[in-house]
């Protein structure tokens, strides 16, 4: 059977095409540069093997002209041309890419590859254009052709002058509708911004004529216009120089050109790979925490440039949430684009990249914090919180990534340690790593709980922010040690029972204590003597897994859904404050009431959790007094 072929309705075709394809549709200008810079480039390359060619590269330019007046907007350039059978088929036939074919041809290997590939990129002048003018001279040929189309409706072609090799596509801009403003492409400013975002590394110079006022010469006040021939694109990718060529400031100039932040990054990491996946890279680590980090509208991402042409100026995908800090770029020529240009095909290649450039990541880290200190640590208090959630979140999947990374405040050091720090100083008989929780460093300084594990010669770490705590929880151990709050009901430390007491002894407090947790019986799980405490009368311990910073935590979240600690009222015996407990059981009940109930809120207060009724509180303290 014969073969029909399918039709198309081009007209439709083409109108799908301007409209659906692009999401911004400033990109029009990218795609018109992109394909002027692959005209130059095609010259670039005949120049290799043609003897007879020379190719100066101070000749070859972009210009971009807007004529507010005339409603129009040129880009000229300086590249192979078309002839006039190029014209018809490459502009004349959508999805014929003339570059991909030249592409194949030369077999172009060097790294300066040809960006034009899926022959769309020209009508997305349609976006902006109600009719597109393009006159071209091909290298080699006498004569040059006029293009003109209106988009939908075909398209001419006729002889016209022109003097130079090289195309000058003319387009006239739309006019504005009520919710769409098309002025924006003939504004000097809006234009130099879209150049800078999307072609800033195209490496021929995109000239434009700017105009601007400045102060006439040998005059005092006065004021005169001058328009400039300026050159708007930076053109050389710092990241295809070499690294000895590039000092701490190129890559700082770039960071703030680039605006990847306000700050002065504390490192920076420079990435070329030549492998399965070729990909360049600009990364850092910046110094201070965006105002919006912590926030819902925070973005993370990556700049990804395909060719030195902007793809996505926030690939999320590069970067896993814990290194959400992490600035910069990667360009790799081996991406698979999708048609539009502004999204992948598939993502094999960006997840071999990711993975890359986190390992890269953790070892620089790591590196700064053993070579660089002070760095790290001023890195740490930016972006430490982030990183614990990293090891809290995805159920802990990447804890072992982050463990040598996360730090926190020690009792003995007065200041950040890792917790390798910790764990290789033990004592041989300490068996947890112990950890107090608290609203600040100050605060947990006074706990009562800490004395015993203290006096013992324990470092003690010090978990200041609402992650901690869940954040080792969710590590469980380090280096087979395991974490222990300062709190919990079992500290492990032998010589705990380190008093025996009369049988006798053990029975009278027994019965007080029975009585005491009677009283608070809604409130706490048990009164007992307490093993931990020297010199304060009473604390509040834990049994189980929640703590009572993770109580606090949990209390303040939206979906609160009022879990309670555990909690164990402990009384220190060796406090005068036993004497009246046991006084008051013995001859006045009443007063016993009233002594438990205080002792029960100042643990409350050191624990810094709310008295359920201040009132009655400072009442009863007022009953003592008089
Ligand atoms: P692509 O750039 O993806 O190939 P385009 O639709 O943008 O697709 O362009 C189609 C073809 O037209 C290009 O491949 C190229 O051969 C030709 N072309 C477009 N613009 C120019 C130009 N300024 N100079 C020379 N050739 C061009």
């Amino acid at each position: 059977m014969a073969k029909k072929q399918f039709k198309a309705e081009s007209k439709r075709l083409l109108e799908m095409m301007i409209n659906s394809i692009y999401t911004h549709r400033e990109v029009f200008l990218r795609e018109l540069i992109s394909n002027a810079s692959d005209a130059i480039d095609k010259i670039y390359y005949k120049a290799l093997t043609d003897d007879a060619l020379s190719f100066d590269k101070d000749s070859y330019f972009i210009k971009v002209i807007p004529d507010k007046e005339n409603r129009t907007l040129k880009i000229i350039d300086t590249g192979i041309g078309m002839t006039k059978e190029e014209l018809e088929t490459n502009l004349g036939t959508i999805a014929k890419s003339g570059s991909l074919a030249f592409k194949k041809e030369t077999e172009l290997k060097d790294g300066y590859d040809i960006i034009g590939q899926f022959g769309v990129g020209f009508y997305a002048a349609f976006m902006v254009a109600d009719l597109v003018t393009v006159t071209s001279k091909s290298l080699g040929s006498e004569e040059a052709y006029k293009w003109e189309s209106t988009g939908a409706e075909g398209y001419t072609i006729e002889t016209v002058e022109k003097d130079s090799v090289g195309t000058e596509i003319t387009l006239t801009i739309k006019e504005n509708t009520e919710d769409e403003n098309y002025d924006e492409f003939l504004e000097e400013y809006r234009l130099k911004s879209i150049i800078k975002k999307y072609s800033d590394f195209i490496r021929y110079p995109i000239k434009m004529d700017v105009s601007g006022r400045r102060p006439k010469e040998g005059t005092e006040n006065e004021f005169e216009e001058y328009v400039e021939e300026q050159i708007i694109n930076s053109m050389v990718p710092i990241w295809r120089k070499n690294k000895s060529e590039l000092t701490d400031e190129d890559y700082e100039n770039f960071y703030a050109e680039k605006r990847y932040g306000f700050d002065k990054p504390i490192k920076h990491i420079h990435i070329s790979v030549d492998g399965t996946i070729r990909y360049n890279a600009i990364l850092y680590i910046p110094e201070k925490t965006p105002f919006d980090f912590y926030s819902k509208e925070f973005e993370k991402g990556l700049e990804l440039y395909s060719n030195g042409v902007l793809i996505m100026d926030k690939c999320a995908d590069l970067l896993p949430d814990h290194f959400s800090f992490v600035k910069g770029m990667v360009d790799s020529e081996d991406l698979s684009l999708n048609i539009s240009r502004e999204m992948l095909q598939h993502d094999r290649q960006l997840k071999l990249i990711s993975k890359n450039i986190n390992k890269k990541i953790k070892s620089e880290l790591q590196s700064l914090l053993n070579n660089e200190r002070e760095k790290y640590e001023e890195f740490y208090k930016s972006f430490g919180r982030q990183l614990k959630y990293g090891v809290y979140s995805e159920f802990g999947a990447n804890k072992e990534v982050l463990q040598d990374l996360i730090m926190f405040y020690s009792s003995k050091e007065k200041k950040l340690v890792t917790l390798d720090e910790y764990v290789s100083r033990m004592p041989e008989d300490q068996k947890y790593i112990y950890y107090a929780s608290g609203e600040s460093i100050e605060r947990i300084d006074k706990l009562p709980q800490a004395e015993f594990v203290s006096e013992k010669g324990y470092e003690i770490l010090y978990f200041t922010e609402d992650i901690d705590e869940f954040a080792v929880k969710m590590l469980m151990n380090y280096k087979e040690k395991e974490f222990k709050s300062i709190s919990s009901g079992d500290l492990g430390i032998e010589g705990e029972e380190n008093k025996s007491e009369s049988e006798s002894e053990e029975k009278e407090s027994k019965e007080i204590f029975d009585y005491m947790k009677n009283i608070l019986a809604d409130k706490v799980k048990d009164v007992r003597v307490s093993k931990r405490l020297k010199s304060h009368p009473v604390c509040l311990a834990t049994e189980g897994d929640i703590s009572i910073e993770m109580e606090k935590i949990l209390a303040a979240m939206p979906d609160n859904q009022n879990i309670k600690a555990d909690k164990v009222l402990e009384i220190n015996k060796n406090h005068e404050v036993f004497q009246s407990l046991k006084e008051a059981f013995e001859n006045d009940k009443e007063k016993l009431d009233l002594y438990t109930k205080l002792l029960y809120n100042q643990a409350l207060l050191i624990e810094g959790l709310p008295i359920q009724d201040p009132v009655e509180f400072t009442n009863d303290i007022c009953k003592i007094m008089v």
